[in-house]
C-alpha cells in the first residue's frame, strides 16, 4: 500500500515556541497513525532544533521533521545558504524542493532542482518535489506539458528504487495556493492520474503505483475529505491551514 502523507508547509511563519506549541498540540491530539500514514512537519530553520525536540517529546509514530529548502552544496562559500548536513543535524528527514515560491521569486531552474534532488538522495533524505502551472498554462490547456517537463527535467533521471523509497511528489498548481481558490476534485485527479501516468511510461506500472502524490493548494478542513477521496490523491501538503492546529487536525483526520 503507498503511503499517505499530510506534509504542513509553515513557510515563513511562527514564532520558536508558536511552532512548538502547535506541534505539542498536534501530537497530542491526533489519531494514532496507522502504518502507511505520515505526518510531516516543515519548520523555518530557526525552528528546527526546537522542533525535533519537541517531536522526540512526543514520540509519535510517523511523525517527521522536514525543511522548506536546502543548498545542494555540502559546504563553502553559499552566503545565507543551509546545506543538508546542517538539516539533518538539527533532526531534519524531509526536504520541499521546487515550490512554486523558491521557482518563482528565488528563481530557482529545473537544473538546480535536479542538483538538490541528487544531493538530497546522496544523503539518505526524503524528498517532497513539487510541481505545478501558473493560471496562465492552466487557461491554455497546456498544464500537462508544464509539469512533465519540471519532472523530467528535474527528477526523472533518479533510479526506480529511489524514487520508490525517498521521493514524493506534490502537485501544486500555483493558482490555487494561499488564495482560497482549490483545485476541483476532478482536476486535482486529472493531473494526479496523468503524473501516475507519466511515471508509468517511464518507470512501469508498478513503480507508478507505489509513489505518493500529494494535492496542496488551499486545502483545508472542508475539502481535505474530497480530495483526499480521489484515486490518485494520497494526501496534501497545506500551506495556511497547517498553522493552527484547529484546522490542521481536520486534514490530518481526513487522511483516514
Ligand atoms: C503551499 O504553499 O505549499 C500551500 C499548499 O499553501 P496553501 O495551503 O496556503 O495554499
Amino acid at each position: 500500500m503507498r503511503k499517505k502523507i499530510v506534509a504542513g508547509n509553515w513557510k515563513m511563519n511562527l514564532s520558536i515556541q508558536e511552532g512548538a506549541n502547535l506541534i505539542d498540540t498536534v501530537c497530542a491530539q491526533m489519531p494514532t497513525l496507522k502504518e502507511h500514514q505520515q505526518v510531516v512537519f516543515c519548520a523555518p530553520y530557526t525552528h528546527l532544533h526546537n522542533a525535533h525536540l519537541s517531536l522526540q517529546k512526543a514520540s509519535k509514530n510517523n511523525t517527521f521533521l522536514g525543511a522548506q529548502n536546502c543548498n545542494p552544496n555540502a559546504s563553502g562559500a553559499y552566503t545565507g545558504e543551509i546545506s543538508i548536513g546542517m538539516l539533518k543535524e538539527c533532526g531534519v528527514s524531509n526536504v520541499i524542493i521546487g515550490h512554486s515560491e523558491r521557482r518563482q521569486y528565488f528563481n530557482e531552474s529545473n537544473e538546480f532542482l535536479k542538483q538538490k534532488t541528487d544531493a538530497l538522495l546522496a544523503q539518505n533524505m526524503q524528498v517532497i518535489f513539487c510541481c505545478g502551472e501558473p493560471l496562465e498554462i492552466r487557461e491554455a490547456g497546456t498544464q500537462n506539458d508544464y509539469v512533465a517537463k519540471q519532472l523530467q527535467e528535474s527528477l526523472f533521471h533518479v533510479t526506480a528504487d529511489q524514487l520508490q523509497q525517498q521521493v514524493v511528489i506534490a502537485y501544486e498548481p500555483i493558482w490555487a495556493i494561499g488564495t482560497g481558490v482549490t483545485a476541483s476534485t476532478q482536476q486535482a485527479q486529472d493531473m494526479h492520474f496523468f503524473i501516475r501516468s507519466l511515471l508509468a511510461s517511464t518507470y512501469g506500472a508498478e513503480v507508478a503505483a507505489n509513489i505518493t502524490i500529494l494535492y496542496g493548494g488551499s486545502c483545508n478542513a472542508s475539502n481535505a475529505a474530497e480530495l483526499f477521496s480521489c484515486t490518485d490523491v494520497d494526501g496534501g501538503l497545506i500551506g495556511g491551514a497547517a498553522l493552527k492546529p484547529e484546522t490542521f487536525l481536520p486534514i490530518i483526520e481526513a487522511m483516514a
